[in-house]
């Protein structure tokens, strides 16, 4: 019952996740891109690293910087990161961890490897996700969570060689750790070569998957592959979608329920007008936001 679908959601968009630079920071970004400009009500996907961190290379120690709007989410792959925010919240986020910071009317935060990482040295890898807040929502206190990779209930599939964390949302009876503001699915699927499992999308959902690792089938026609192709994006137009593992994979899902809204964003603020950027960027300077001392 649960692996079959009567009618299975159509892959719309296929994209790549070529290599951008923000700032001196060489990152993957397969959304948006000329071709897939937001999936709403996601805005942007940063994929980082792996990135060889010691005290000669530390590339991603990104300083104190505000954010307005919208939910920006960090999913670590691999390695440490040290948070920081104005609500005094400070924490080391692990390999498996997620962090979800409800930017709401404002909050400053910090995010790079923590000195102990940086000292020792290692690998870091991870996703930085934006979901936007609807207008009713953008000005809602901040807020801030830290849920570790243990506490995500996480299903299994049928062969056993693929398991899904919910991360948020729900799938089945499962309930994902993180509360975001808005009606999302994300889930952070784990699988082995040969492996195989149906993921139902909810019907009032737009959904995209993210291959961070290993090449997938969708549908038995979509071929996703690490350096080729590694983002899809589906139509709201079916029950969900079939998923083999080709080569060991590591995946990311989420879907959500569109907010339909005018965006308009600029640098760290996803409003719904010019005016209310103007407002934002008056607000930071004036001190609203919150203050975060630069360590
Ligand atoms: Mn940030």
């Amino acid at each position: 019952m649960e692996n079959k679908l009567t009618k299975k959601s159509t892959v719309n968009k296929v994209g790549r996740s070529d290599f951008v630079m923000m700032g001196d920071i060489r990152l993957r970004q397969p959304l948006p891109t000329n071709k897939i400009d937001n999936v709403d009500p996601f805005l942007l996907l940063h994929h980082y690293g792996p990135f060889e961190i010691s005290s000669r290379h530390n590339p991603l120690d990104l300083g104190p910087h505000p954010h307005r709007g919208f939910e920006p989410a960090t999913i670590l792959l691999q390695g440490e990161q040290l948070h920081r925010d104005s609500l005094g919240n400070e924490s080391i986020v692990k390999a498996g961890d997620v962090q979800w910071t409800t930017a709401g009317r404002g909050i400053v935060h910090a995010e790079g490897p923590s000195k102990e990482f940086v000292e020792k040295g290692g690998v870091l890898e991870g996703i930085q996700l934006w979901v936007n807040l609807p207008a009713n929502k953008k000005m809602i206190p901040a807020n801030y969570q830290h849920v570790r990779k243990e506490e995500f209930p996480e299903k299994t599939s049928d062969d056993g060689k693929v398991v899904m964390r919910v991360l948020a949302g729900s799938l089945s009876d499962l309930k994902g750790s993180i509360q975001a503001q808005t009606d999302v699915d994300l889930y952070f699927i784990e699988g082995q070569s040969e492996g195989e499992v149906v993921i139902h999308v909810k019907e009032s959902h737009q959904a995209s998957l993210y291959l961070i690792e290993g090449s997938v089938v969708i549908n038995d026609v979509i071929f996703l592959k690490k350096n080729e192709n590694q983002f899809a994006t589906f139509e709201q137009d079916g029950e969900g979608f079939r998923l083999k593992i080709s080569e060991d994979a590591k995946l990311l899902f989420f879907s959500g329920v569109p907010l339909k809204e005018k965006v308009v964003s600029y640098g760290p603020y996803v409003m719904n007008s010019q005016t209310e950027i103007l407002e934002a960027m008056r607000d930071f300077q004036m001190g609203k936001m919150g203050f975060l001392p630069r360590n």
